[in-house]
């Protein structure tokens, strides 16, 4: 995989150019140190010149190889004073970083995408149940701001009301709020909005923010396993941010809008995950932080565009669709 191949190479380079920079000295050194061959018919003060560049020169290469075999071989304590090519490394990573290709990121995406599913929370596998989400995905895909990645709606097997996102277009609705939404257009316009995430490549951009922290002071952002491993952590523990959260509700409602469904759902759903009574909070409020002021803006939105009506907004259908999920329930 691209990003492999990428880590892979920014762990690789340095050796490389340490190797082949310290070959190239030894050669120059034995060189250097090779007196003229006094066979050559050559004149007596050339020979005299070239016993003086050698001299001069040997002795500087001597002074630089010892320095750089100090440096190279020195031992450090890595968290306390990081070596001067992990600081070389730390600028490459963050460039990388930054320049995460469509195919880097997806393929990061799927690195994530398994180590969730392995180890932190089990899909619903229900084929009736993940192909209409699936269905949704896709209806809504083509509308987004960013169409030309490919997508992958789960469905998660939890009763916590929530959704998210990670990067490279991996999706995740809960069963739990699958079975709290009244109609297919609040589903959708919660599928929307974490499109919307993925779209404004949110999860990348606090990958990076958490790579350049000082805790990750090596080559992390390079490492495939510490990026993957951020990224589970961003998926399971990092509440986007207020900004994060009304950019991909504007982008969200855009696309909802886009692919027909009523976009007054958006608003409806969020309302009720805010009012409802009892127990604790849905996980979705304290992921997608700052409901009330999203909800404002909403509303904002839904005037200027003046649209009531679109698909969707049949609970007796939703609740057909997701018949597998209500027995259950
Ligand atoms: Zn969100």
């Amino acid at each position: 995989m691209a990003l492999t191949s990428a880590a892979t190479c920014g762990n690789f380079l340095p050796a490389f150019f340490v190797k082949l920079f310290t070959s190239f000295l030894i050669r120059l050194i034995r060189l250097l140190s090779t007196p003229y061959p006094s066979t050559y018919p050559m004149a007596h003060s050339l020979a005299q010149l070239w016993q003086s560049i050698r001299r001069r020169w040997l002795y500087a290469l001597l002074a630089i190889a010892v320095t750089f075999g100090l440096v190279v071989t020195q031992p450090q304590p890595s968290h306390a004073q990081p070596r001067w090519f992990d600081l070389l490394l730390r600028g490459v990573q963050i460039f990388q970083l930054s320049n995460l290709s469509d195919n880097q990121e997806v393929a990061l995406g799927r690195q994530i995408n398994q180590q969730l599913t392995a180890r932190q929370f089990r899909l619903y596998r229900e084929p009736t149940i993940t192909d209409y989400v699936n269905r949704i995905g896709q209806r809504l895909v083509p509308h987004s701001e960013r169409p030309q990645i490919p997508y992958t709606f789960q469905v998660v097997d939890s009763t916590q009301v929530n959704a998210f996102a990670t990067m490279g277009g991996f999706v995740y609705v809960t069963t739990g709020l699958m079975r709290t939404a009244e109609n297919e257009a609040e589903l959708a316009s919660v599928i929307s909005h974490e499109i919307g995430h993925i779209a404004e490549r949110h999860a990348v951009k606090q990958m990076r923010e958490r790579a350049i922290q000082g805790g990750i002071a090596t080559a992390a952002g390079l490492d495939r396993n510490a990026a993957v491993a951020i990224g589970v952590e961003l998926a399971l523990n990092r509440p986007n941010s207020r900004q994060d959260e009304l950019e991909a509700d504007q982008d969200g409602l855009q696309t909802l809008v886009g692919a027909g469904y009523a976009p007054q759902a958006m608003v409806t759903f969020m309302q009720k995950l805010l009012n409802r009574r009892g127990g604790s909070p849905p996980t979705f409020l304290s992921t997608h932080p700052a409901t009330g002021d999203r909800i404002t803006r909403l509303e904002s939105s839904l005037r200027q565009l003046n649209i009531s009506q679109g698909d969707g907004l049949d609970p007796a259908a939703y609740r057909d669709r997701i018949r597998p999920l209500l027995r259950q329930g």
